[in-house]
């Protein structure tokens, strides 16, 4: 074995100790409820693009467009990405996901990718239209071993998809079809591909023909959303209560010819329960102890489009609490990770009667507007973080006192992720 080989080995191994001991000190900080954890995060989204060579009509991009004149399509480099190390130093696992755009248009992809399997011991996660995986691309993800992408497939059939996602219905499908076959034929594991199919009116008649489909690409797994509700988007797209009875019958009908095509194992469960079941969750008295750790785990670096170089930060992807511009930030990680807000949540998490934020997330009232009535559920989110905010102004002021350059404090969701 050279020397390299060795240094690197040697390299991995204090890596993956130091991510474990990370691991271990989590634990700790959940369990006493530190407020100021000494852990770091350990499962962050990072938000690569938020421009898009897809105008998906069922995604808000195209609402943000018209709204948003000055749409910034922000790509971070790979050298802010090392700057800003102590962000993800820990980390067990790295989405490159986070709100709007295609990952892949960063010229900094792989290199990017590289940051990662150099200085971290992350598994790493994509989300993809598919357009992009030319051969090189598809090569680049085998040869580094990139754990899991995902593709974003709405449709069955070329006018279907048209309809959706605008897009090149026969080239994204041949790229997913030849991504498995030379990973398989490299007799490789990764990457594992999944495919997300989001269910509306538009595309639940063609759910058969989706499941030949995906029994002819083989792909690791399907994830299929059975309601979401598509804001402000005509010609009835949005499943409705009215409508339960007969997009349940249609499911039920898709799942048993997935068995009968012998691809059942390949799909998500027929869960989350139907809208019906919904409803008569919302009439329960929502009384649980909220069990959420991701304010000692999560960091969420989302697309922003109205500011230059910037991310929206939170925990978790339903509160945002800042405003990152990457470039001119330039302070440790300890002033966004100790950061008054986020300390607050950690305090007020699990207390007897809990955040309003954090309790109307975990509420089945949220489940069930998300996936029947968004608008609404933007309007109830807004109130629960007016209340949030009241008791933390009371407690320790303003919040924007806490500002600093490149951070900002948002003191309601601002009106790019309301699109959502
Ligand atoms: S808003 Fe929800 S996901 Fe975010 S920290 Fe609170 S309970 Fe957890």
């Amino acid at each position: 074995m050279d020397k390299s080989t060795i240094a690197d080995i040697m390299r991995r191994f204090s890596i993956s100790k130091a991510s474990a001991i990370n691991d271990n000190m989590v634990h700790k900080d959940i369990a006493l409820l530190n407020a100021g954890p000494y852990s770091r995060p350990t499962h962050v989204t990072l938000n690569l693009s938020t421009k898009c060579n897809y105008n998906c009509p069922i995604c808000s991009i195209n609402k943000a467009k018209k709204l948003f004149p000055k749409y910034h399509n922000n790509m971070i480099s790979k050298e802010t990405v090392e700057r800003m190390h102590s962000f993800f130093d820990y980390s067990q696992s790295v989405s490159f996901m986070g709100l709007l755009g295609e990952p892949l248009l960063n010229p900094d992809f792989f290199n990017i990718v590289d940051y990662f399997r150099k200085n971290t011991t992350a598994s790493l996660a994509v989300s993809t239209n598919g357009l992009l995986l030319t051969k090189e691309n598809r090569d680049n993800f085998i040869s580094s071993s990139f754990e899991n992408l995902t593709f974003s497939l709405h449709a069955a059939s070329e006018h279907v998809y048209e309809k959706l996602q605008a897009g090149k219905f026969k080239r994204t499908v041949d790229n997913l079809k030849s991504l498995i076959q030379e990973r398989n034929s490299k007799k490789q594991i990764y990457p594992k591909l999944s495919v997300v199919h989001a269910i509306n009116w538009w595309n639940i008649h063609e759910l058969p023909i989706f499941m030949d489909l995906m029994k002819e690409a083989a792909p690791d797994s399907v994830y299929i959303y059975h309601y979401h509700d598509y804001q402000g988007i005509k010609d009835n797209i949005s499943l409705k209560n009215g409508d339960a009875q007969l997009a349940n019958q249609l499911i039920n009908s898709a799942y048993d010819y997935a068995k009968k095509i012998g691809i059942h194992e390949i799909i998500s469960p027929q869960d989350p329960p139907v809208i019906t079941a919904q409803v008569k969750k919302t009439d329960v008295i929502f009384n649980d102890k909220i069990s959420c750790d991701l304010p000692w785990r999560g960091l969420q670096m989302r697309g922003c489009i109205t500011h230059a170089d910037s991310h929206y930060v939170g925990c978790c992807n339903v509160f945002n609490i800042f405003r990152l511009n990457y470039k001119e930030f330039k302070e440790p990680f300890r002033n966004v990770w100790h950061h008054p807000v986020l300390k607050y949540i950690r305090e007020t998490l699990r207390d007897e009667t809990s955040n309003p934020l954090c309790r109307y997330c975990k509420s089945p009232e949220r489940a069930y507007l998300k996936a029947t009535d968004n608008k609404k559920n933007n309007d109830r989110k807004a109130m629960a973080l007016a209340e949030f905010y009241n008791a933390f102004n009371a407690r320790f002021g303003d919040v924007s006192q806490f500002d600093s350059k490149g951070l900002t404090a948002l003191k309601e969701d601002p009106a790019d992720i309301r699109l959502e």
